[in-house]
């Protein structure tokens, strides 16, 4: 397969899989169908988000073959610059969770990731202006940690790095998907780029990884139930005068939720400055229309924040570069459509407040490419129908419950009924009283039960 990443898009797209293979030198694990030849079968993958690129990974592992179309046009990396980040993805954190660490761990990935990721070791929950209080500790639960917090402008720098390796994955950049097409046998696209050639792309699937306002979804006619929050999330990065110790806050205010993690040590941008060990991630919602003036002046947001967050986190002496995302929950009415599957925040787009919408797409696509490995080694077709709705049947569950959860919080923490408020009080205080119930809040918090 031809690794394009700065494209000459008006070449067609070849693969030769076998030669590459072998010519790459690759450790990269291949499934043999029963007649023994490496699939010649592939995949699109609209959109070259975090999950986009993490999908074709997770593909790449399987040994199937992908081509990524991505809007943007993307950097060519060099691990030797490793130390310059670039931030054109975006410039929030996410907290992986324990699950999607074993993801990465099992296509190789972790050790490249894990120099930039910072450990959750305790978990507090709080309610401003409230005695109720819950604290999950990696002791008591007997785990290594309860997930990594990963600055995005890292993972998808070190994501992009590993698909720019890899022989399996070709990178479109600059393409802009305009149609869609399907037979019984095949999926077609068509993509734009910016200069203006118009190009066709057919495989066996196509898996729409192309965000919240996803055209896949769109040009199939796959209507959503989508809900506006009226919040807006500021996400950025500051530093306190209390060491973090691994530790993460969520805090209730009466203007939204409050989220305080760990970083590791600055490294490449203005954060740099801020001292080792006292760097934090901080996700703070407000209404909508208030961001504007916490956005531009740091000394409104810095006293702001110390207000709604009290001194869990000692005092906040510095504030780095904030961005600011409007929220809304977009689900889609469904994930398949006959060789097409709807992926990532194309399917469901969830509020933050719980740190679970990146982690859920993740276990979404590692269940469809280890579903893909598996009809590949029996050699059938990897966009049978019958099997993509097995695969959106089989996610169901999980995604009803994580989707059910985002929500209860939202809506229960922000309620400023005085009963209810009491109510939740006296919810995080049984919480931290009641033995069996941490554990298996834990394991789903981690993304090991679903
Ligand atoms: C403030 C905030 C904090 C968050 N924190 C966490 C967290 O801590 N943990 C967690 O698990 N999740 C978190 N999330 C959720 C997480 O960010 C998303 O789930 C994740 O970014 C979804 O990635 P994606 O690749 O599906 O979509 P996107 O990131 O939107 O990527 C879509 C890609 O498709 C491309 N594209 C779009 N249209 C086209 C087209 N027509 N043709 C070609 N390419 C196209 C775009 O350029 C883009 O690169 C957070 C979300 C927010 C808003």
């Amino acid at each position: 397969m031809t690794n394009q990443t700065n494209n000459d898009t008006t070449s067609q797209t070849v693969f030769n899989t076998e030669q590459d293979q072998a010519a790459s030198g690759e450790p990269i694990v291949v499934n043999r169908a029963k007649s023994g030849a490496i699939t010649e079968q592939k995949v699109i993958i609209a959109g070259g988000g975090h999950v986009g690129l993490s999908f074709a990974l997770l593909l790449a592992a399987q040994g199937i073959a992908s081509v990524i179309i991505e809007r943007n046009k993307y950097p060519k990396l060099s691990p030797q610059e490793d130390a310059s980040r670039t931030h054109y993805l975006d410039s929030r954190n996410t907290a992986l969770s324990r699950r999607t660490v074993q993801i990465y761990q099992e296509i190789g990935l972790w050790d490249e990731l894990q120099s930039h990721a910072c450990r959750i070791d305790s978990v507090q929950v709080s309610e401003q202006g409230s005695f109720g209080f819950a604290q999950l500790n990696k002791e008591e639960e007997n785990v290594e940690s309860f997930g990594q917090v990963m600055e995005n402008a890292w993972l998808g720098r070190k994501l992009l790095l590993a698909v720019q390796k890899s022989r399996l994955i070709e990178l479109v950049d600059g393409a802009t998907v305009t149609a869609v097409d399907q037979t019984v046998t095949s999926a077609t696209i068509t993509y734009d780029t910016y200069n203006a050639k118009q190009q066709t792309l057919t495989a066996n699937l196509l898996v729409a990884c192309d965000g919240r306002d996803s055209t896949v979804r769109n040009l199939l006619g796959i209507g959503t139930k989508d809900y506006d929050y009226d919040q807006t999330a500021i996400v950025g990065v500051v530093q306190t005068d209390k060491p973090h110790e691994h530790v993460a806050l969520e805090r209730f205010s009466p203007s939204g939720p409050l989220a305080v993690l760990p970083l590791t040590d600055a490294d490449g941008d203005g954060n740099d400055l801020m001292q080792a060990g006292y760097r934090r991630s901080v996700v703070w919602i407000c209404k909508n229309g208030e961001e504007k003036q916490y956005l531009q002046d740091d000394a409104l947001f810095i006293a702001t924040l110390q207000q709604a967050f009290g001194q869990r986190a000692g005092t906040f002496v510095k504030a780095g570069r904030r961005g600011a995302y409007p929220l809304t929950r977009v689900l889609a009415e469904r994930q398949v459509e006959g060789r097409v599957v709807i992926m990532g925040n194309a399917a469901h787009t969830l509020h933050p407040v719980a740190g679970q919408g990146f982690n859920l797409c993740m276990r979404d696509a590692h269940v469809l490419s280890k579903m893909l490995g598996n009809q590949v080694l029996r050699g059938e077709d990897i966009g049978e129908t019958a099997m993509l709705k097995a695969y959106e049947h089989a996610r169901q569950k999980d995604q009803k419950r994580v989707i059910r959860f985002c929500d209860a919080v939202v809506h229960g923490f922000t309620h400023p009924n005085p009963a209810v408020k009491l109510a939740r009080n006296m919810a995080l205080i049984a919480f931290n009283k009641l033995p069996n119930v941490k554990p298996l809040v834990a394991s789903y918090a981690m993304g090991l039960k679903s």
